[in-house]
């Protein structure tokens, strides 16, 4: 079967047509500026992107330009639209209503708006793109896959905060973790590599990317996770704060008169590892400028694995154990300096890292731990489209 593999942002779009036979890339892209002015782009598997700016009012426009460009004569990937068997959504925030991905109706659609409040610039966006996708391909299964679903395995005392319980009850404030499919889909990998049973593992994933999670994942099921209500908790990322004590919102706010709005912005738009270096949010440029001698690069790069090492640390914690530890995302699968700055902290539990393979891995599937480490280290590329292909699938 064809899935289309739909990702809708607020003015963006991005998509993957995936064979789920041999989970190959037929094509993918992404509409940009929905809304605004409109641009495609689209990438035929081993072809020349191409760039073509259209009005797209809305993302009603941005499918329509999508669709049109997959049987395009020339460049298609496909010879006719019937050839899409499914689509699969990423929807951002399933509250606790949904602990697994789901088959789009209206009873789906009416649940994701009712958790909209919890993630107010992606369900709606999400939801905007679900329309779109059924106005335009009526009859075509559709499936909404949750970035929040697979950590709704966490224990209570996990996910709660500790604040007075009305507060969940009465508004569901709690821990709810996000990077799921990213998370399912590296730790299920890690058990094919090391060849047990998905079960019998305990596994710390580091999603190092722009947006950055961890999670311990204790038997396949995820157990604790670093992100929280929204994905503003946890590590320092490439413009969001990460954990910070709740006072400086309010110090902040009254020293540079901002109001809630405003210093929220500040915290998840001009803060991370760019608001320390006044650098960039991008590894590659830190990286540049730490080499040069740039003090607060050095200083941002620093406290990124600092924070991400204390984080393993606690899951190793909390599992009582930890047998696999990977690196995923832009910044775990390209960054070698990181990965080694990161184990350099976790000797204590055994981990011992091969210095010179480190080095050798970009974006490659690779063990990297050393032949006498007591916890196995491992690069995995994830690869969310797919993951969301595949449930996609399995739920048709
Ligand atoms: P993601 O959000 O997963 O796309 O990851 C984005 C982050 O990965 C950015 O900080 C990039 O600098 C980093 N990244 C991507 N490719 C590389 C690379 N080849 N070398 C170093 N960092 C990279």
């Amino acid at each position: 079967m064809k899935v289309l593999v739909i990702n809708c942002g607020s003015s963006s779009l991005k998509y993957q047509v995936i064979d789920s036979e041999t989970e190959q890339v037929l094509a993918k892209g992404l509409c940009e500026r929905i809304g605004i002015d409109g641009r495609l782009k689209y990438t035929p598997a081993g072809g020349e992107t191409e760039v073509t700016d259209a009005p797209m009012p809305t993302h009603k426009e941005a499918v329509q330009m999508v669709l049109d460009a997959l049987v395009n004569e020339k460049t298609g990937a496909l010879s006719n639209l019937s050839e899409i068997g499914a689509v699969g959504h990423r929807v951002v925030h399933g509250g606790e209503r949904f602990t697994k991905s789901a088959v789009i109706d209206d009873e789906f659609i009416a649940g994701v708006e009712a958790v909209s409040d919890l993630a107010p610039l992606h369900n709606p966006a999400n939801i905007i793109g679900i329309r779109a996708c059924q106005a335009l391909m009526p009859g075509v299964p559709q499936v909404g896959v949750f970035d929040t679903a697979f950590h709704q395995t966490m224990p209570q005392k996990a996910y709660m905060y500790g604040v007075d319980y009305k507060y969940y009850e009465d508004y569901q404030v709690r821990k709810y973790g996000f990077h799921g499919t990213s998370h399912s889909f590296v730790s299920k990998r890690a058990a094919e590599i090391v060849g047990k049973p998905l079960e019998s593992l305990k596994t710390i994933v580091c999603h190092l990317g722009n947006g950055a999670s961890i999670c311990a994942v204790d038997g396949g099921k995820s157990v604790d996770t670093s992100m929280g209500l929204s994905p503003l908790e946890g590590l320092i990322m490439g413009t969001r704060s990460g954990d910070i004590d709740p006072s400086a919102v309010e110090y902040i706010a009254n020293k540079e008169g901002l109001d809630f709005a405003g210093v929220m912005n500040v915290l998840n738009k001009k803060s991370g590892v760019e608001g320390i270096s006044g650098v960039s949010s991008d590894f590659r440029d830190l990286c540049a400028a730490a080499d040069e001698g740039n003090e607060r690069a050095k200083l941002a790069l620093a406290m990124f694995s600092y924070r991400v090492a204390k984080y393993v640390g606690s899951y190793a914690a909390a599992m009582n154990g930890v047998d696999v530890i990977a690196f995923t995302a832009g910044i775990g699968e390209n960054t070698p300096s990181v990965r080694a700055d990161v184990c350099s902290y976790l000797k204590f539990l055994g981990v011992e890292i091969n210095e010179e393979l480190n080095k050798e891995v970009h974006g490659d599937e690779k063990k990297i731990s050393a032949g006498d480490s007591k916890v196995l280290v491992y690069v995995i590329p994830t690869n969310e489209e797919l993951a969301i292909a595949r449930e996609t699938v399995a739920l048709v």
